[in-house]
């Protein structure tokens, strides 16, 4: 299948030629939800301008619908590029209503087709009975959906979104992520979004890409990335986890904590990522012979889980237990990884 978005190596560059983002890949299908997650700085924003048109590549492709949008001869202009983007900060005009502000691309058409269309996307959005307010008259969530409903209303082939829910509070960033979307996904649309926050990357995206300083580090679902990480920096930004040193032999590894199963098959010194919630803690008088015993140093009830710190000899791990376990402060226990540890780098130097 021919993808709608195909980024080819894409390198920007900006002050003293160092690349801000730097050999960029990856493919985005039609009816999609990509996101771009990573951290302030890695250059999610640089990304989405240059899909835009708004920055100009040093080096690499853009493609949309098999159409060169940027290439070493090629600089299709924003206005061009048939791209809908909902900013961070809405960018309605405060002068114009909800009717006016989405109706506002729609100027090629003519009056009846446009009052179609706009109609359409306002129910569409579900803000038919507010067409007559001005942005400050809505909340910040309604401000969102006419933000998409305009760049939804020209019927674009992609949309990109930027960081689209970091000025809501959090019980309205979480209604309005769930309403979003359900609404590209009924309409069909494909999009880009960026972000930093993870929660919002892994239940928003149909996929995603994690950056890292300029580059992307993996690609791959919401589960493959969280569960499947491919480099220290991938298993850390995507949630809690323990970073533990083992020796591995095919589909084991001698660690810290005694022999556990590894995920992909490795052998030499290699660095594993075991979740918290994938370890157990077993008291030490029926743990094995091979397990390290640990001493439990902290205990945080959080209401539907509990963490705890483990101390086993000079290291500490976080494990995570459902709301009830009983396990107190000074307890001494055994951990055990209840899922295979996943390798996320191989070959790691002996300390
Ligand atoms: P944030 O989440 O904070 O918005 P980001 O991941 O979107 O960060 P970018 O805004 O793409 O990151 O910026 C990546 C790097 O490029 C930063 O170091 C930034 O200072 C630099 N940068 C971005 N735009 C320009 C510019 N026009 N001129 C010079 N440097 C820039």
């Amino acid at each position: 299948m021919q993808p709608l978005l195909n980024i080819r190596n894409v390198t920007k560059r900006f002050v003293r030629n160092l690349p801000v983002v730097e050999d960029l890949c990856f493919e985005v299908y039609a009816g999609e939800i990509f996101a771009l997650l990573g951290p302030s700085g890695c250059g999610k924003t640089t990304t989405l301008r240059l899909i835009a048109g708004f920055e100009r590549a040093d080096a690499g492709e853009i493609y949309v619908d098999g159409q060169c949008f940027e290439g070493s001869k090629t600089h299709l202009p924003p206005e061009a590029r048939d791209i809908g983007i909902v900013f961070q900060e809405y960018a309605l005009f405060p002068h114009l209503n909800v009717l006016q502000n989405v109706a506002f691309g729609l100027r090629k058409l003519s009056a009846k087709l446009r009052d179609e269309r706009v109609a359409t996307v306002l129910d569409m959005v579900g803000m038919t009975a507010f067409k007559y307010r001005k942005p400050h008259q809505l909340s910040g969530g309604q401000q969102q959906r006419v933000a998409l409903a305009r760049s939804i209303a020209p019927n674009p082939k992609l949309i990109l979104l930027d960081e689209p829910f970091s000025n809501l509070d959090a019980g309205l960033r979480h209604s309005t992520r769930e309403e979003i979307r359900t609404l590209l996904k009924d309409a069909g649309m494909s999009a880009v979004f960026i972000t930093h926050d993870r929660e919002e990357a892994l239940c928003f995206a149909d996929r995603l890409a994690v950056m890292h300083g300029g580059r992307i580090e993996q690609i791959g679902t919401p589960e493959t990335v969280y569960r499947r990480p491919e480099t220290p920096f991938v298993a850390d930004f995507l949630g809690a986890t323990n970073l533990i040193d083992g020796e591995a032999e095919g589909n084991c590894a001698e660690t810290l904590l005694g022999k556990c199963q590894i995920l992909p098959s490795a052998h030499g010194p290699v660095l594993l990522s075991v979740r918290p919630e994938h370890l157990v803690m077993v008291p030490s008088d029926t743990a094995g012979q091979n397990n390290g015993i640990g001493e439990i140093v902290t205990r945080e009830f959080k209401g539907h889980d509990l963490t705890y710190r483990v101390k086993v000899g000079a290291e500490s791990y976080v494990v995570q237990t459902d709301y009830c376990c009983p396990l107190q402060v000074g307890a001494q226990v055994a951990l055990q990884a209840v899922e295979p540890a996943v390798v996320v780098k191989q070959n790691v130097p002996l300390p």
